[in-house]
């Protein structure tokens, strides 16, 4: 008799670049239930839905790592297509979101999402089926960031915290800079090097990598 050795199912990550500035969005499974989540639907709903059928996932909840309009630009359309499905966001991105998430700066048009009915404030762990995942409170690109955190599957659903040789920006209303460089200090710089970050635009990259060439976190005097 030999013996059967079962593959470890891992969670299941899709990154789709969408909208006029190629934010991107995610889509998380628990392939063996078929259940997935999406991250940030930053644009095409079509495009999402596209996936989530051609997998035959089941839609279980939206999250939003924060209310920038270029990381909700297609809930509403999203919301269309799934109706009911609960979306998540911390509270301190409320007035942002509620406010088109600054898309009137840029004269682009967005329709306003429904209330969240996930308040990420008060909660620490999510699921993807099977796979937890740990809410970080980042603040400091927005007053109400946070990132989702598998660490059995080193993955760190980071939102625009922290990129591929750069950092999240901090010259729009209600960011802070110095708070931003704290909660990357104390929440992302914490994980274990091999964390791959997926980031909210761009290439992922790792903790580690970003630990040691990122030019904003050399700066010895933060
Ligand atoms: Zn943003
Ligand atoms: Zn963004």
């Amino acid at each position: 008799m030999s013996n059967i050795v079962l593959p470890i199912l891992m969670l299941q990550i899709i990154k789709l670049p969408l909208g006029p500035i190629q934010t991107n969005c995610y889509l998380l499974a628990d392939a063996e239930i078929k259940i997935c989540v999406v991250v940030d639907p930053s644009g095409s709903a079509q495009s999402i839905e596209k996936v989530i059928r051609k997998e035959g996932w089941h839609l279980q909840a939206i999250w939003l790592t924060h209310a920038h309009w270029d990381h909700f630009l297609g809930l509403v359309a999203l919301l269309e297509k799934y109706p009911e499905t609960p979306v998540a966001l911390h509270v301190l991105d409320l007035p942002l979101y509620q406010a088109g998430g600054g898309a009137r700066w840029w004269n682009i048009p967005i329709e306003l999402g429904p209330a969240p009915r996930i308040a990420l404030e008060q909660v620490r762990t999510l699921q993807v089926g099977a796979h937890s995942a740990q809410v970080l409170f980042v603040p400091g690109h927005a007053p109400g960031h946070v990132a989702f955190y598998f660490a059995h599957a080193q993955a760190l659903i980071g939102g625009d915290v922290l990129f591929a040789g750069s950092i999240g920006r901090t010259d729009l209303p209600s960011a802070n800079h110095a708070q931003l460089l704290a909660s990357i200090r104390a929440q992302f710089l914490t994980l274990p090097d091999a964390t791959i970050v997926y980031p909210g635009h761009g290439e992922n990259t790792t903790i580690g990598t970003e630990r040691v060439s990122n030019p904003h976190l050399l700066d010895a005097s933060w």
